[in-house]
């Protein structure tokens, strides 16, 4: 029997880090009680960004945030919506599998939730390809909203039949501090999901600062929990010291307790592997205590600046990477448009501050995007990264972007650009539609997911090449419709542009890389899908390193890391953590 630890908002993927350090096999599964499907159709602006999966399944950004706290690989089914097990249950009816019923909420809505979940729970997440141990389920919204009864009330039917010792909530509230602790919408939230069945077996309390032993023992009482089950979740430094401040208050002890976890056979490498990520957790976030690192200044050239979350799996790559190099992530966003001459005239000051940023950045970055918007001034940016040697990494658009303007200002095509953002009508069409047709990846126009790059022949200079420990082949998921023009490429290779990486039929350009420059690096895949705490992304943390001046040593621990594990026969840079201590 799989455990269930049903927790609201955050505190979700600290709890299932702190699991894996004692050797178990820890899921999570994702629930957001809004209509859409999923969230592939989502404006960023609005809510955040739109996270792909392996198996290209456009999903809620929490996702990510499981992927890289637990280090494992989840599918789309991970993410519940009330759009998706909607249309699950009426493709059931439509294909008459209810047998004449009449199809209701309750049960058959609220029962395929909970087949749903005990059959994603099952699935295989991690590297050792079993089942695991626990899943934990966060379920999105607010007590007491319409949208959200039905998930909560197959939690509790769920609870009922699998029984206490495998089901814990952990209900998390926000302490306010208005003078004093206030414990009241604690105890109002806590009767809320009461009234609709759910009695918590754990609160943990949101507070900007320590929770006082009285407050503490106020909520126990009231609320009518053991004191030691009550939480403290304060404002600390990074969101990194989440899992340690929980594991500070007994979490770990707690969890083995209530869900009797002790009884799970746990196998000798997982336990060790668990206490190696643990001292490396921790490593890390000691070394973010020490006032004196150095910093490193990034900046990111984007059109959704307004919202941080937009790009929230980039700016964790960035944090990955700054850690693993040692130094405090300095990163300012700059509106793409501000550099662009129009604002020169109409805004001065916004225009004078964007190019201040970026001639004082240590590297420059520019992220996925669509659409025509502020792609001059990416434009722009990217020319200034190259022609004055700062580290450069495009990321999609980013790439496109950095196509575009080398044929513009080196090949001499002046009328170079793409068909997304120029139509049809652009005569040199640098960036085309190019759909993929693909047997096993059905759906839009979108090309979606995990696919492969083939470092090319000749590429061994690469100095991204050598951060993938390598390797000939890499994976990385891709989220994009437009392609580099392949008849162009000859042309750009004599101008000095080599495409080092192709997909595996060598008809699409994956990654370009400029050998005469510090780092300038842009891949047409989204490898901020894939960076994890201890495992940054590569073209991340090659970028940043170089943006620190520390590229070499890393490269060099990076290398030394892929032999030690080549000898202990580990597969790949995958098996090992990414940091030595
Ligand atoms: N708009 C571009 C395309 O569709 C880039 C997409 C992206 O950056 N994710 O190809």
């Amino acid at each position: 029997m799989i455990r269930s630890v049903l927790i609201e908002l955050r505190i979700a993927s600290s709890a299932g880090l702190l699991l894996k350090t004692i050797g178990l096999k820890v899921t999570s599964i994702k629930i957001d009680p809004y209509m859409n499907v999923d969230a592939g159709t989502m404006s960023p602006m609005e809510h955040g960004e739109v996270f792909v999966l392996d198996d290209g399944g456009e999903t809620d950004l929490d996702l990510g945030n499981y992927e890289r706290y637990l280090d494992i690989n989840l599918t789309r089914d991970n993410n519940i919506t009330t759009g998706k097990i909607y249309q699950h249950v009426i493709e059931k009816e439509r294909k008459g599998d209810y047998l004449g019923k009449t199809v209701q909420v309750v049960p058959h809505l609220t029962d395929a939730l909970q087949a749903w979940i005990e059959r994603v729970a099952r699935m295989p997440v991690d590297d050792t390809k079993e089942e695991p141990d626990v899943c934990i389920v966060e379920l999105g919204g607010t007590v007491g909203d319409i949208e959200s009864a039905p998930f909560i009330e197959a939690m509790r039917q769920l609870r009922r039949r699998v029984g206490k010792d495998n089901f814990l909530q952990i209900h998390v509230t926000l302490v306010p501090v208005l003078g004093e602790q206030k414990t009241k919408p604690t105890q109002q939230s806590i009767k809320d999901v009461g009234r609709a069945g759910l009695v918590p077996d754990l609160i943990a309390c949101r507070c900007e600062e320590p929770l006082h032993k009285g407050t503490i023992e106020k909520i126990a009482m009231f609320c009518d929990v053991a004191t030691e089950h009550v939480l403290g979740v304060h404002n600390v430094l990074t969101t990194y010291h989440v899992p340690v401040l929980l594991k500070e208050q007994g979490l770990v002890d707690t969890l083995r307790d209530l869900l009797k976890l002790d009884v799970i056979p746990r196998p000798k490498e997982l336990i060790s592997k668990g206490q190696r990520t643990w001292k490396e957790w921790t490593h890390l976030t000691t070394q973010q205590e020490n006032k004196r690192q150095d910093i490193v200044k990034i900046v990111l050239v984007g059109k959704y600046i307004k919202l941080h979350d937009s790009y929230l799996s980039v700016v964790k790559s960035l944090e990955h990477s700054a850690m693993r190099c040692g130094k405090k992530l300095d990163l300012s966003w700059i509106d793409a448009s501000h550099l662009e001459e129009p604002t020169r005239a109409e805004n001065p000051a916004e225009f004078h501050t964007a190019w201040h940023g970026i001639c004082t950045a240590d590297g420059i970055l520019v992220p996925g995007g669509f659409g025509q918007r502020g792609t001059e001034g990416m434009m722009a940016a990217a020319k200034y990264a190259r022609e004055n040697k700062v580290p450069y990494l495009g990321i999609c658009l980013g790439m496109q972007i950095a196509v575009i303007e080398y044929a513009r200002n080196i090949c001499g095509l002046l009328n170079a650009g793409s068909v997304e953002l120029d139509g049809e009508t652009c005569p040199e069409k640098l960036v085309i539609f190019m759909p993929e047709v693909s047997k096993t990846h059905l759906g839009g126009t979108m090309r979606l997911g995990l696919r492969p790059t083939l470092f090319q022949e000749g590429s061994e200079w690469s100095r991204l090449r050598k951060l993938y420990g390598e390797k000939k082949e890499i994976s990385e998921r891709h989220r994009h419709r437009y392609e580099v023009n392949p008849e162009y490429i000859e042309l750009l290779a004599a101008a000095g542009l080599t495409f080092i990486g192709k997909d595996d039929k060598g008809e699409r350009m994956e990654i370009m890389e400029l050998k005469d420059h510090p780092w300038y690096v842009a891949v047409q895949f989204h490898p901020e899908y894939l960076s994890r705490v201890l495992q940054p992304s590569k073209p991340y943390l090659g970028f940043v390193a170089a943006a620190a001046e520390c590229l070499d040593r890393i490269t060099a621990d990076i290398l030394e890391q892929e032999n030690r594990a080549l000898f202990n026969g580990v597969n790949g840079v995958n098996g090992v953590n990414g940091l030595r201590i």
